[in-house]
Parts: structure tokens; sequence; C-alpha cells
């Protein structure tokens, strides 16, 4: 006690405290992870499905968190299992020069899978395993909130729509995924292409697409700007 306050204690007078030193807790609580920290923290720890036990990591996704374009694929491979990162093999090299031939490179896009860990051999992903990742990919959406999504290939596409329409049939349409009804518009799988490059001439097709779509979406001058493209070397 200072000299002060024994002073007035010895007067009986009561000593007021300004709010902030009697209020001020010893500790701060603890600050709350951001969405993204939390939400990725979520997924490394993740053991929702059988996946869990055979991954060597969670391949969570990259890219711009504010991106306009957000392109999906089906899951990690040998590759992205191994470095954590999603197409990062061959597919991974196409999809850099498709997306650079659209005018979006890849890292001004955010890419995201399906599926969070490497289904064993690459089998494809089994329904229940899709349930258990679908809630981690809409968060991503809803945080990220682009204009427009990229679903490569049908097993993609046919989860993000939860249909069974073949792939074919899906292309050249603009469609709506998830609770925000995010556009959504469907390609063909780079490795799909590697494999059957006849195809490309149709990805360059829906690549256009989603050009355009983008450019609607930024508005008449954008729009205006966007015509003139070139076929690309993919
Ligand atoms: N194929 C996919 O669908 N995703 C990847 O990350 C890699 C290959």
């Amino acid at each position: 006690m200072s000299r002060r306050e024994r002073y007035l204690d010895a007067l009986g007078i009561d000593q007021w405290l300004a709010r902030a030193q009697s209020v001020m807790p010893a500790v701060l609580p603890a600050a709350v992870p951001e969405p993204w920290e939390a939400l990725h923290a979520a997924v490394s720890g993740c053991t929702r499905c059988e996946l869990a036990r055979t991954r060597t990591q969670t391949v969570f996704g990259v890219g711009a968190r504010r991106a306009e374009l957000l392109v999906i694929g089906e899951a990690p491979g040998a590759e992205e299992d191994r470095q954590g990162e999603p197409f990062v093999g061959r597919a991974g090299q196409l999809l850099n020069s498709m997306l650079r031939a659209m005018g979006n490179p890849r890292e001004s896009v955010y890419i995201a899978n399906v599926l969070k860990c490497r289904p064993p051999g690459n089998r494809d992903p089994k329904p229940e395993e899709v349930a258990c990742c679908m809630p981690y990919l809409q968060q991503q959406v809803d945080l990220i909130a682009p204009q427009l999504i990229l679903a490569l290939g049908r097993i993609a596409a046919q989860n993000l729509l939860a249909t069974d329409t073949p792939i074919g049939r899906l292309r050249g349409q603009v469609h709506q995924f998830g609770s925000g009804a995010t556009p959504l518009i469907v390609t063909y799988h780079p490795a799909y292409l590697l494999r059957s490059p006849g195809e490309k001439r149709k990805a360059w097709t829906d690549l256009k697409l989603v050009r355009a779509e983008l450019a609607r979406r930024r508005g008449p001058a954008a729009a205006s700007g966007s015509a003139a493209i070139s076929p690309p070397t993919m």
C-alpha cells in the first residue's frame, strides 16, 4: 500500500480504482483462431473416414483466398499425397497451361479437390468418403466466395452436383454448387486430356465459357475486353 493509500485508509475513506485496473483479467484469453487456420487444423487432424489411415498427409488446397475462380478436382494422387499440394503431377502441369491460356494463372486461382486424402491406388472416391469431406469443401467455398467454380472431370462434377448425368451432358452449361448456389462449369480432367489429347479442343471451349462468365460477372467494361483470346498451347 502506498503512503497515500495508507493515509486514506486511516481516515476510513473508500478508495476507487479505475475500471480498467480493477476488472482487467490477469491473463488474456487465447486468441480465437481465424477461420482458415481453424479449418486447416480440422482437415489436418481429420479421421472421419478410412482414408486417414492410408494417407501420407491431407491435401488442403492452395491459392488465392480471394480468388474469383475456384478449381476443384477429384482427389489427391500419389504425388499430391507426397507433397501436400493439389495438382502437382503431370495433370497439374497441364492444368497450369490451361489456366494460363485462359488468363487465370495458377497463382491467381484457388485449387482444391472433392477429397482431401488420397484413395489408395487412386481408386474412385466412395460416397461415404465424399460425404465426410464435402463439409470442408463447402467451408472453403464459403470463405473464398468465388465468382465461379470449375469442376475438373466426371467424378468431381458428379459429386459436386449430386448427379449421375454423364460429363458430356454436364459440359456447356452454368450449374450451381452448394448452399450458396455458386455458379459451376464442368470440363474434362487434365489427366483424361493427357490420355485423349483429341478432346483438348472441347476443353478449350469450356474454358472460353469460364472466361466469358467471369467477364460477365465483373461487368460490361471487363466483358468487352475479353473477346480476343487466342487458342492455347495446352
Ligand atoms: N487429380 C486430381 O483430381 N487432383 C489432384 O490434386 C491431382 C490429380
